[in-house]
């Protein structure tokens, strides 16, 4: 048997913040450190939020890919940024949009009763990953985003996402050919490096910004995100980032080989 103690340094944290690909997984196989890890914070009462930039999945369908990782997980744990986007449009009163995005999208503004639409009564135009783009779909939003009062909010401008083939185009692809044809930058980013996104899951939490950890494997999302959003971060060097160096613009407050980093493990 293994005995897990949290680091002192560690122990102030209430509610830690995790990335999903590189942190509790890579593509389809499990982070057995950052399962384990997972467990031991919950048996310590440590509260543990996913956030995940990824747009393209409902929550749902994370919570269905966390149960085959061998986590339980409830949805309130879940924060994708298509879920934001919906929990921002809701809190700001926006109630009818034009969208540009998968599966993951639609089903979280359905759920929260925010209304697709695609002609000029729609009030802002919402852009994520989508693995159908066309022509004229980029059209389409361009001629809405000519009218300056509706709103351009986009879920991550992420500008690649990682595939079993490489590098894809992400998100950030996308609006770049949006931006670039209507003349105009993104209103609001919801996900990652983006503040907002944070924000959302401590106010759902209530939590105190002092004791929130975020971790993640992408500096110039994670980790820039937290920074931010004024929260602590800790790089994980179990994703993209293999190495990290002193001299990078971008500085977390721990970097951690793994998880297993958050604990003195002892056997017994
Ligand atoms: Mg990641």
């Amino acid at each position: 048997m293994k005995k897990y103690i949290i680091r002192e340094k560690f122990r102030k944290y209430d509610l830690f913040i995790l990335d999903c690909d590189g942190v509790i997984w890579k593509g389809n196989e499990p982070i057995l450190s950052a399962i384990n890890s997972i467990n031991e914070l919950r048996k310590n009462d440590k509260k543990v939020v996913f956030l995940t930039n990824n747009s393209s999945l409902s929550r749902e369908s994370y919570k269905k890919k966390f149960q085959k990782m061998g986590l339980k997980v409830s949805l309130n744990e879940i924060y994708t940024s298509s879920y934001a986007t919906a929990l921002f449009l809701k809190k700001n009163g926006i109630k009818k949009v034009f969208v540009i995005g998968e599966e993951g999208i639609y089903e979280e503004l359905e759920k929260i009763g925010v209304n697709i639409g695609y002609d000029s009564t729609v009030q802002a135009v919402v852009v994520g990953i989508d693995r159908e783009i066309s022509y004229w779909k980029i059209a389409h939003a361009c001629r809405l985003l000519r009218d300056k009062n509706k709103l351009f909010i986009v879920t991550n401008i992420d500008p690649t996402v990682p595939s079993p083939s490489g590098e894809m185009p992400g998100a950030g692809s996308i609006i770049s050919s949006i931006s670039v044809c209507a003349n105009r930058k993104p209103d609001i980013n919801i996900g990652k490096p983006s503040k907002e996104i944070f924000n959302l899951v401590i106010s759902s939490y209530k939590a105190d910004p002092k004791k929130v950890l975020v971790i993640g494997d992408r500096l110039e999302t994670d980790i820039l995100g937290a920074n931010n959003a004024n929260l602590d971060s800790a790089l994980v060097l179990t994703g993209v980032t293999k190495t990290y160096s002193d001299k990078n613009e971008i500085k977390p407050k721990y970097i951690l080989k793994n998880l297993y980093e958050i604990f003195k493990i002892s056997k017994t």
